[in-house]
């Protein structure tokens, strides 16, 4: 018995290693048998239904690279993971299914490399039939939902794993498919196809990775905080794909932001709609920058509820004078008493907090002018006056990697008054920031995954 047990091993290794285009049906394997299931799996149909907290694991086969081709659905609320290079001590990486945008742990959704890669935005719902394809090649494992390209990861030769995710690795291992939640996931379709491993080049792939011992950003998904750049812009050339890349290559989701205001890309409704519909299907969050103080007036809230969240700055305003100014171009600050235009500025963002936005960036900005004294101008007193209207407003506190404000004071006096936070670029240039600013910021000022701020994902 135990040899037809090795050669039927065997065998089953032999045609997944080889040259072996077939693929095979899983769903048709796990009436078979050829599963290990603890819980509640069950074929109706033709549909696979995991329902509650549920365990499968496939048994003796072994898969190294490979495409695995799934379509699928979560029924309220229905959460889990497939397992790939796994066994039953749970190593190997896990391709999250999550698509509860209530969900409290809002950065691990649906096509996540778990703690590796984890993602902002999932852009499918639950009760809606989607696509999920994982593919395996050497050191590359890439995750498409809908046949957009949302993980494209090469592990690195000497990656950096915390403790808790030490086997969190590539090897070779079988499949497992987990339902984590109180709702139920239903599978419609689920294969598996080999791929040579003659067509990989394994030395191309390394060349390709960088080093993730000194990447501040791996850290942070395997310490399980949400990794996202909630201020960049399609500016200097970026292009909406090229964006996506970069976001893809580094690790750090990105809300994208256009600006939103009158002489600014976006002037009205009309434009907003048609720049959501050619959003819509991005795996980014979709955030507005409102511009000028006539935004309000400009856009419907219609139009700007259809917006992930908003945000805005008080750097632009009228003077004590009625002069239209933007705090960035000096010609424009007229300054008769400096501390007289100090408090301007501090009564003019208060002011500013009153509108409708959810986060306020660039804050506590100076001119130029002013800049070089920036510690003398902000006084506590000052710095208070703010903190307590935002706190107030229920509104964010950007931290800014372009103007890298507001200093640590200013960050542990909103968190504090429990303020939420989130990380902003604000890129002028197609090079988008390595968040270095925050997370520094982060790490001194104590901020943890509950201290930032969750968008309102709309879809
Ligand atoms: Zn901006």
């Amino acid at each position: 018995m135990k040899n037809i047990v090795l050669i039927v091993l065997i065998i089953g290794l032999l045609t997944t290693s080889c040259n072996s285009p077939k693929s095979k049906d899983l769903i048709k394997s796990i009436d078979n048998d050829e599963w290990l299931i603890v819980g509640n799996i069950d074929v109706k149909d033709e549909i696979l239904v995991l329902d509650g907290i549920t365990r499968s694991i496939m048994k003796d086969t072994s898969y190294k690279n490979f495409e695995l081709d799934m379509e699928l659905r979560t029924l309220s609320g229905g959460k889990g993971f497939v397992g790939i290079h796994t066994d039953n001590t749970g190593k190997g990486h896990r391709i999250l299914i999550n698509n509860d945008r209530d969900d409290m742990v809002w950065w691990r959704m649906t096509g996540s490399l778990a703690s590796v890669r984890n993602l902002t935005k999932s852009f499918v719902k639950d009760d809606e039939w989607f696509k999920m394809r994982i593919r395996v090649e050497g050191q590359r494992i890439t995750v498409k939902i809908n046949d957009e390209l949302v993980v494209d990861y090469i592990e690195p030769a000497n990656p950096y794993r915390s403790e808790i995710n030490h086997h969190t690795l590539i090897s070779e291992g079988t499949l497992s498919l987990v339902s984590t939640g109180n709702g139920s996931i239903e599978i419609s379709r689920m294969s598996i196809a080999p791929i040579n491993s003659r067509d990989i080049n394994m030395a191309d792939q390394l060349r390709t990775t960088e080093n993730e011992q000194e990447d501040n950003i791996i850290r942070l998904h395997q310490e399980d905080f949400p990794v996202l750049d909630y201020h960049v812009h399609l500016k200097g050339g970026l292009t909406k794909e090229a964006a996506a890349e970069q976001s893809r290559r580094t690790g750090i989701n990105y809300a994208v932001a256009p600006n939103c205001g009158i002489g600014f890309p976006i002037t009205n409704d009309e434009e907003i709609f048609a720049y959501l519909d050619s959003m819509r299907s991005q795996p980014y969050i979709l955030a507005m920058q409102a511009e000028g103080r006539e935004w309000v007036t400009t856009f419907s809230q219609k139009a700007r509820d259809e917006f992930d969240f908003v945000f805005s700055d008080a750097l632009t305003f009228d003077d004590h004078k009625g002069r239209r100014v933007h705090l960035w171009v000096n010609e424009e600050v007229i300054i008769d008493d400096e501390q007289q235009y100090m408090d301007m500025i501090v009564d003019r963002t208060c002011d500013v907090l009153q509108e409708p936005f959810d986060v306020f960036v660039n804050p506590f900005f100076l001119p130029e002018a002013l800049s070089d004294r920036y510690d003398q101008f902000w006084t506590e007193a000052r710095m208070h006056k703010v903190i307590d209207a935002l706190s107030k407003s229920g509104k964010a506190l950007e931290v800014n990697e372009l103007y890298q404000i507001p200093n640590k004071t200013m960050i542990l006096m909103a968190k504090k008054e429990g303020v939420k936070f989130t990380f902003g670029s604000n890129n002028i240039t197609p090079e988008v920031s390595d968040l270095s600013y925050s997370i520094r910021m982060m790490k001194e000022c104590g901020l943890t995954q509950t201290d930032m701020y969750k968008p309102k994902i709309k879809l």
